[in-house]
């Protein structure tokens, strides 16, 4: 099967019935057998066959690749190559990605449950962007110098910081990935990736994509397995100079733990979220509650920036909500490989279980559920994790709905009478990743924009950017930014030369 071609759900199901699953550890440029005798059944939330009996990586493989990338970086082979060759392998790189883009994303669809062809167009497109993104950038990166003082030259230089762990989860597998690669390999570090147990085998391909594109051995390493074996034991290394992490607020602390008791490494956290999406009484409601909706239930709920509260003022309430309902309609779960499906499964039983619960107990404080059952769904096959989109009004700020991070297809509507009593609900966790204002009358949006506190704000629309503008948040949703340019300084360690000149 030429999986270039598969677009339809026959073609994908055959493509998915011919894949061969590896696994293992990919270090100093071989797939190799992991060091440690365990494994672990990987299972399809798609219908819950298991795909594959994965072999997890142990803390000896962790120092394996940690050894193989500092040798690496050590003999310069990647670290002093020319800056504009390691922006040629990255976009080489990137290329290379998008000529496996429908097996990738075949994996991934297989591995975590979102649509093969969302992931495709998402996911694939993504990472493959994000790698040429930094290639291009990887010789426009110029350093200062400095001639203030007569007789002397001070140059202020980017230094690659040496051995870079990426830590990332299974929600956007690839595109955090690239996130995490494309700045801290065109600075020339090397790399120990751990990908989330729920999409390690997919991820395992990029070693072999890195090694076409010309990035030589050890430069890029990857040691799937537990968290709290391969995860703790990159936390801890000694010979990890910057952890990049991805992933929830309790793991991003306990990295910043295993810093404070290891070597004091840098840890660069990007963690949850719980994003409101303010609509305002002259807003195009009908775009808001839609838009807000979709941001909420896209990738199944599970997106850090899930605009999961809907905070609407006075009279917008009806006309706002009545759209997030028709969108949450149109949002029906299918099969991830039916070719158009809106919706996916959930990453697996236990997190369905956990968002059902979320649901009961938001039920049980006086929400009501105005689409959605707040029951699993049957895509018709009888097996896998499905979950229709819910919508919840007559949710208070204080319940634990409101609080917490569902990570499933669940918006919260919170109805408020003024802007200050919106600016206080959006405000009013402990998280601030995104945030969205819908409004016509562009002071007052702008204003409201200004107040809210949050690493991105979207303005009437959710999610959209390009790779020039920074992605992270504050408080509870951690300190690091991904994308954009500045990207690039979380992987470099800034040098002072001066420099006396003869008189
Ligand atoms: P997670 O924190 O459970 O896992 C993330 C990674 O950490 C995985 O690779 C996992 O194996 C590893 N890990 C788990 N326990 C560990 C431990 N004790 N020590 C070291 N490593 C450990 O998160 P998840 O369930 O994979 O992903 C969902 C979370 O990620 C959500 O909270 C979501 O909001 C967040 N997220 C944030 C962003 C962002 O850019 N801010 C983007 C995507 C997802």
């Amino acid at each position: 099967m030429q999986l270039n071609a598969v677009a339809t759900a026959s073609e994908w199901e055959l493509a998915a019935a011919e894949l061969a699953w590896r696994s293992g550890v990919f270090v100093d440029g071989k797939l190799q057998p992991s060091r440690s005798d365990e494994g672990f059944s990987v299972v399809s939330p798609r219908d819950g066959a298991a795909l594959a009996e994965v072999a997890v990586g142990s803390a000896l493989d962790v120092d394996a690749a940690v050894s193989s990338a500092r040798a690496a970086f050590d003999d310069g082979r990647w670290s002093r190559r020319a800056a504009t060759e390691r922006g040629r392998a990255l976009v080489r790189f990137g290329d290379a990605v998008e000529s496996r883009a429908r097996e990738l994303a075949l994996r991934i669809s297989l591995e975590m449950g979102k649509p093969a062809q969302d992931a495709l167009a998402v996911e694939l497109r993504a990472i493959a962007q994000t790698l040429r993104w930094y290639g291009q950038l990887a010789d426009k990166l110029g350093d200062e110098a400095h001639v203030g003082t007569p007789g002397a030259l001070a140059l202020v230089t980017r230094e690659p910081a040496g051995v870079v762990g990426a830590v990332v989860p299974w929600n956007f597998p690839l595109t955090m990935t690239g996130w995490k690669l494309g700045p801290a390999l065109a600075a020339g570090n090397s790399v120990v990736l751990k990908p989330a147990e729920q999409t390690s085998m997919s991820a395992l391909v990029l070693g072999e994509l890195a090694l076409e594109a010309g990035i030589p051995a050890g430069v890029l390493n990857i040691v799937p397995g537990r968290g709290d074996i391969v995860g703790e034991a990159i936390g801890r290394h000694p010979g990890v100079d910057v952890v990049a992490f991805t992933g929830s607020v309790g793991v991003g602390r306990r990295f910043l733990a295993y810093a404070a008791e290891s070597n004091g490494k840098r840890v660069w956290p990007e963690l949850g979220g719980k994003s409101a999406s303010v609509v305002l009484p002259d807003a195009d409601l009908d775009k808001a509650g839609r838009t807000t909706a979709w941001g909420s239930f896209y990738n199944q709920g599970q997106m850090c920036s899930a605009s999961s509260r809907m905070v609407v003022l006075g009279e917008a309430h009806d006309a706002a909500v009545a759209a997030a309902i028709a969108q949450a309609d149109d949002m029906r779960p299918a099969d991830p490989l039916s070719g158009d499906a809106a919706l996916g499964a959930v990453v697996s039983e236990a997190q369905l279980a956990k968002i059902l619960g979320f649901v009961e107990r938001a039920v049980a404080d006086g929400a009501a559920i105005a689409a959605g059952t707040g029951e699993r769904f049957d895509i018709g096959t009888g097996r896998g994790s499905y979950l229709a989109p819910i919508v919840l009004t007559g949710v208070r700020p204080d319940m634990e709905i409101a609080q917490q991070e569902v990570f499933g297809p669940v918006l919260s509507v919170i109805a408020v009478d003024s802007v200050d009593e919106a600016v206080a609900v959006a405000n009013g966790t402990p998280f601030g990743l995104g945030a969205g204002v819908w409004g016509r009358d562009l002071s007052a949006v702008h204003q409201l924009a200004r107040r809210l506190r949050a690493g991105t704000v979207w303005v009437n629309c959710w999610e959209e950017g390009d790779m020039s503008m920074p992605f992270g948040g504050v408080g509870a949703s951690g300190f690091g930014r991904d994308k954009g340019a500045r990207a690039v300084d979380k992987y470099v360690d800034v040098k002072s030369t001066w420099i006396e000149l003869d008189s």
